[in-house]
């Protein structure tokens, strides 16, 4: 081992320091929309800033206390201390959840003032620190006296994974307050990266990809090329067969086919969205359009024909990983949180370098439907799966017990495999970087919040921001102007595709809007209002008829969330399946809640199921037709274990 590489690990040059316009987990250097960070947008309250609120106060501190539990953060003192082998515990890839908890830190640190948090961020990163050794390799599972040794078991060793995870976890240290021990830290690893896989290093890749998007995202903070032509190099590899077969076969790990030539995101779901990101975000600094091209492609295609009604992705539990195009069944739903979280990462990364409402849309509904559907009211529970179906009552998990990752139909406070609670704590703790862009004429609103936004175009004109709205409650956004000099300049703002009959209204004036964006150009002074008006009214939402599993049935959507009956509203009813919905009366809303008219249907129980003359379909005798309260599939079971569906028969 040799020292250079700690002294090779320079600190950020001052221009790059942290900064308002710099503070999101993505900034490209070159992209048509350019990203607005913490210190620039900040949400207020609402849907959104009630589940930052839980997180800050509860998850990030469930959190910790499960990683000291399971001892994945001591992990880090075994190896400090010579003796990682004997003790370790946890499966190889935990480090990655002590970064993830970090960069969640780090993100929260950079939005709230937290002398507390502070100091057990410190605590943590020293650590971390202190298993790093002298060449910059850092790990846990590897590498020690008595461990396999480094990089023996790229297809499944995760190593280049959990550096991936420790980068992004400093780059937002480096975002949000500029150089520190956490940053030095992933600087070193990088460094070490690059030094063992780069041109004359190993030939390979991680078997999950995540070091991608990391590496370049490092490039971004501190200017360092080495970082993004080692991205480069991954990307690039991945594809001709570098890793072993396995018994998924090689697109689990995105290992079949060269990115450039794919024409659909496909194996673990997980893997392919952050292989993606990381791909676009490469496109984005090399100026490589066929690459951006290739990769704009398959998320269409991914999109038209992989993705839940939820934005969940993902429907084989077995690896994991997308099915073939429409194969979309609502109860073998896997719809992985991580999987969420990583389409979101994809779809804003395309949002920046293409433009466009759709991304917004789909990252909207992925948040409001995967994201925010994880985690419990209290913020100590999650769900790892997202199935849209549930037949049978689950059981409640104990509170102090880890369980496997998808055996539980309700929130578990930890998981043998524990990735989706910390994904969804550093995603909530920086998502103020979602809401809005800019570029040289103005600002885009893509997600809508109560929030401030405070910037300054390319030329120094002043764009100050309130918006106002109890979106998703009502479909009413304002947003007022409170900059102190005026300036001309145009506000865009996206319209969801769900949204017909939209209207914004400016200077008293209503102008109808169809779904896509919608621009206002004018000379904004102090005061001056927009509104936007959304039908959020309840409609009923049908299935392409190739998604065989849902065929015959609807779905209900209010506004940006899917609606789900849940069996605690249907105790007339011994089962949430036997209902059927009437599409003849539009779906209602009574006291804040959305009701639907449906017929419960006769079964022959205990009958063969395939009768020669059809099922007995007729309505059941002895059920009148309901008027049956719907939930947001978000809230579905945080009133305990039910039966459920986002899918329902019609008449
Ligand atoms: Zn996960």
């Amino acid at each position: 081992m040799t020292t250079h590489q700690t002294a090779h690990a320079a600190a950020i040059p001052p221009s790059r320091r942290s900064d308002a316009s710099a503070s999101g987990p993505a900034v490209p250097g070159h992209s048509r929309l350019r990203p607005l960070g913490l210190g620039e947008v900040r949400i207020t309250g609402g849907f959104w800033g009630h589940r930052q609120q839980i997180n800050a106060e509860a998850s990030l501190a469930h959190i910790e206390g499960w990683l000291e539990r399971e001892g994945w953060s001591a992990n880090f003192d075994l190896v400090r201390d010579g003796d990682p082998a004997t003790a370790r515990r946890g499966r190889e890839f935990s480090d990655s959840e002590v970064y993830k908890l970090l960069e969640a830190m780090a993100w929260e640190l950079g939005r709230t003032v937290d002398p507390s948090l502070e100091a057990r961020y410190t605590a943590l990163v020293q650590r971390v620190a202190a298993a790093q050794q002298v060449d910059g390799y850092l790990s846990t599972a590897f590498g020690g006296p008595g461990q396999e040794p480094r990089y023996s078991d790229l297809e499944w060793g995760h190593e280049l994974y959990c550096y991936g995870h420790l980068i992004q976890a400093g780059v937002a240290r480096a975002r949000t307050y500029g150089e520190d021990l956490l940053v030095e830290v992933a600087r070193r690893a990088a460094d070490h990266v690059c030094d063992t896989f780069g041109p004359d290093g190993i030939a390979s890749v991680c078997g999950h990809a995540e070091i991608e998007p990391a590496l370049v995202e490092l490039y971004r903070v501190t200017g360092e090329r080495r970082y993004l032509e080692q991205a480069g190099l991954f990307v690039e590899r991945r594809g001709h067969q570098v890793l072993d077969d396995i018994e998924f076969g090689r697109s689990y790990f995105q290992d079949d086919v060269p990115i450039r030539e794919a024409t659909v995101l496909r194996g673990h779901a997980v893997r392919a969205t952050y292989l993606a990101a990381g791909a676009v975000d490469l496109a984005s600094e090399t100026g490589d359009d066929s690459l951006l091209a290739a990769l704009t492609a398959q998320w269409r295609a991914t999109v038209a024909r992989r993705t839940y009604l939820t934005g969940g992705m993902g429907s084989r539990h077995q690896d994991e990983a997308f099915g073939e195009d429409f194969a979309l069944p609502p109860d073998r739903a896997y719809s992985e949180t991580c999987a969420g979280i990583g389409s979101v990462m994809l779809a804003w990364r395309l949002l920046m370098a293409n433009g466009g409402s759709e991304y917004g849309d789909l990252i909207e509904r992925t948040l409001y439907n995967v994201v925010a559907t994880s985690p419990s009211p209290d913020g100590k529970a999650f769900y790892y799966t997202n199935t849209l179906h549930q037949r049978e009552l689950g059981t409640v998990p104990a509170p102090d017990r880890s369980i496997g990752r998808a055996s539980s139909s309700l929130r578990a406070p930890w998981f043998h495999v524990s990735c989706c609670p910390t994904n969804v704590a550093r995603t909530l703790a920086s998502l103020a970087a979602y809401v809005a862009t800019t570029d040289d004429d103005g600002v885009q609103v893509h997600q809508y919040a109560p929030s401030q936004i405070r910037t300054r175009l390319p030329d120094g004109r002043a764009v100050e921001l309130d918006v106002e709205t109890d979106y998703p409650r009502t479909g009413t956004v304002l947003l007022r102007s409170v900059a102190a000099e005026e300036a001309a300049w145009t506000l865009t703002l996206r319209i969801p595709r769900w949204a017909e009959g939209a209207v914004v209204v400016v200077d008293g004036e209503h102008r109808p809007v169809a779904p896509g964006t919608v621009e206002v150009t004018r000379t904004f002074r102090s005061g001056d209002e927009v509104v936007l008006e959304l039908p959020v009214a309840p409609r009923f939402t049908w299935p392409d008829p190739r998604i065989d599993a849902v065929r015959g049935c609807v779905a209900v959507e209010r506004g940006p969330e899917v609606l789900c009956v849940e069996s605690v509203d249907v105790p007339e009813v011994d089962h949430v399946d036997r209902l059927r919905l009437d599409t003849s009366v539009a779906p209602w809303e009574a006291d804040g809640r959305v009701v639907v008219r449906a017929r419960p249907r006769a079964f022959e129980d205990d009958a063969w199921p395939y009768p020669a003359t059809g099922p007995a379909t007729g309505p059941d005798p002895r059920y009148p037709d309901l008027d049956v309260t719907l939930v947001p599939y978000h809230d579905w079971a945080n009133r305990g274990p039910s039966t459920m569906r986002v899918w329902i028969p019609t008449t």
